[in-house]
């Protein structure tokens, strides 16, 4: 009896694992796919699941800025602040300053003035400890990059109304609101003589500050809780804001990628059950199979069937049942476990899931299923990316060569997860073959969405 209960384990991974295969074949239909949705949502507003929003950033920083430039980074229940002095020749980062802080609870979901006026007080605070060294400061305004990583439809570099917070957040009173605006106006109420030169995105900011030190930098991508993208766009490209102009003839779009869709994506029932019990059910697609959100909670699934139909966990998989109880970095954590027993995976498993003596089989039957989980993501993540490539005619596909493309990345997955990055890499290959392969580098940044916003205020300043 036991030996049929161990084939249905085996059966069911074997299933899931055919559900989910990103064969090269699957993968190069997915990039067509978001090229497709790309150009959708640049032809009308709703063409595509992609909204392809305007960002009004039509130039970048290059390495020559030069001065002192602020940046405040919110977007989780942490916001960060930053200081930056650059050097105006050769990327030189002079110096910067880092200060992160948690937002009470009650701000997250009271009144608009009680939210900025605390962002504004710990920023004013901010100044005055990092300028001791400049004492006349007061008459000299000072630029602030403001990436605010929430639904904002921008109405310029500077500028945007406020349509929809997450993560936590419900200041209703701030929703329709013009989002710089409302800080301004708390950097006056706390005597701070600071103006909005940006209001970004945080992949905009990744983006900036890629360019920065990387003139063929295209694109940038975030794949940490969530995930997104943005790119250099030409406006002539952008059908839907016929008659826009921009003296450099591009502006970044910001894809807002994680909404991406595609019936070529491979889908299983376990990601169909996800969206079902999800707060936002059919939004969030292509977020849902490669964010950090996610994945840990994927694999509680198929491990929670597994443990229903077989009894390899032996009686023991009560947890499983919780929802997102595996976090994704316990996940990781497990599945780069390479001591012959997997001692780590033994451990995760008995302190965090209460499930105490999984024999070795059991224990790489989970090792296997995060394996699956993120080749999968990673690999889809390598499709949007080429998917992007393509849509810039950048993929080497238009037969008159290829030039060398920098994708800026940043989040949890890519810096904290080397297999997702190896599976990524590998993806990349796979796709665009050896050759072409060797145009596209990924570099890795930390606080980039942050650092790049203060070079956006360098590029925008509002004298
Ligand atoms: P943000 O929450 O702003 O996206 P990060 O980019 O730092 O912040 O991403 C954090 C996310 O990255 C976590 O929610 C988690 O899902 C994932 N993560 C963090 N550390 C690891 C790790 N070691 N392995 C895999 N995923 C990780």
């Amino acid at each position: 009896r036991s030996r049929r209960r161990w084939g249905r384990a085996v059966e069911v991974l074997r299933e899931f694992e055919e559900g989910c295969s990103p064969s090269v074949g699957r993968l190069r239909q997915v990039v067509d796919a978001m090229a497709v949705e790309m150009n959708a949502g640049l032809a009308s507003d709703g063409g595509s699941k992609l909204k392809m929003l305007l960002t009004f950033i039509d130039r970048l920083p290059d390495g020559t800025e030069a001065g002192t430039y602020y940046a405040l980074d919110l977007g989780g229940t942490n916001f960060r602040l930053l200081r930056v002095q650059l050097g105006g020749i050769q990327s030189l980062i002079l110096s910067h300053e880092v200060k992160s802080q948690p937002i009470p609870q009650h701000l997250m979901t009271g009144k608009a003035e009680d939210l900025f006026d605390f962002i504004a007080t710990a920023l004013k605070a901010f100044v005055d400890e990092v300028d001791e060294e400049f004492e006349d400061k007061t008459d000299v305004r000072m630029q602030l990059g403001f990436t605010f990583s929430f639904h904002v439809r921008q109405t310029s570099v500077s500028s945007g109304i406020l349509i929809r917070w997450t993560n936590g957040f419900s200041v209703e009173d701030a929703v329709g609101k013009d989002v710089t605006q409302l800080l301004e106006r708390a950097m006056r109420r706390s005597g701070l003589n600071m103006r909005v030169a940006a209001l970004v995105n945080d992949t905009v900011g990744l983006l900036a500050l890629g360019h920065y030190h990387d003139g063929d930098t295209v694109a940038a991508v975030v794949i940490g809780t969530g995930t997104n993208a943005c790119y250099i766009e030409r406006t002539e490209a952008i059908i839907k804001s016929q008659g826009l102009l921009t003296n450099s003839g591009f502006m970044v779009v910001n894809i807002e990628w994680g909404n991406f869709w595609s019936a070529h994506l491979p889908r299983t029932a376990y990601d169909t059950a996800l969206d079902e019990d999800s707060p936002n059910p059919n939004d969030q697609g292509f977020e849902k199979m490669i964010s950090g959100m996610y994945l840990g909670e994927i694999v509680r699934r198929v491990l929670y069937r597994i443990a229903q139909e077989s009894d390899i966990f032996e009686n023991s998989a009560h947890c499983l049942a919780v929802p997102f109880i595996l976090r994704t970095p316990l996940m990781a954590a497990m599945h780069e476990d390479d001591s012959p027993d997997l001692r780590e995976v033994g451990r995760i498993l008995q302190e965090n899931l209460d499930m105490p003596e999984v024999p070795l089989k059991g224990k790489k039957v989970v090792v296997r299923v995060c394996d699956i989980v993120t080749r999968r993501a990673a690999k889809l993540v390598a499709a949007g990316i080429v998917g992007i490539l393509k849509k810039m005619g950048r993929d080497g596909s238009d037969g008159i060569g290829n030039s060398r493309s920098v994708i800026s990345m940043e989040g949890g997955l890519f810096a904290s997860y080397k297999l997702f990055r190896e599976y990524l890499n590998e993806g990349v290959v796979e796709i665009l073959g050896e050759e072409a392969a060797q145009y596209l580098v990924l570099r890795g940044f930390e606080d980039g969405s942050g650092l790049g916003a203060a070079l956006l205020a360098a590029c925008f300043p509002i004298l």
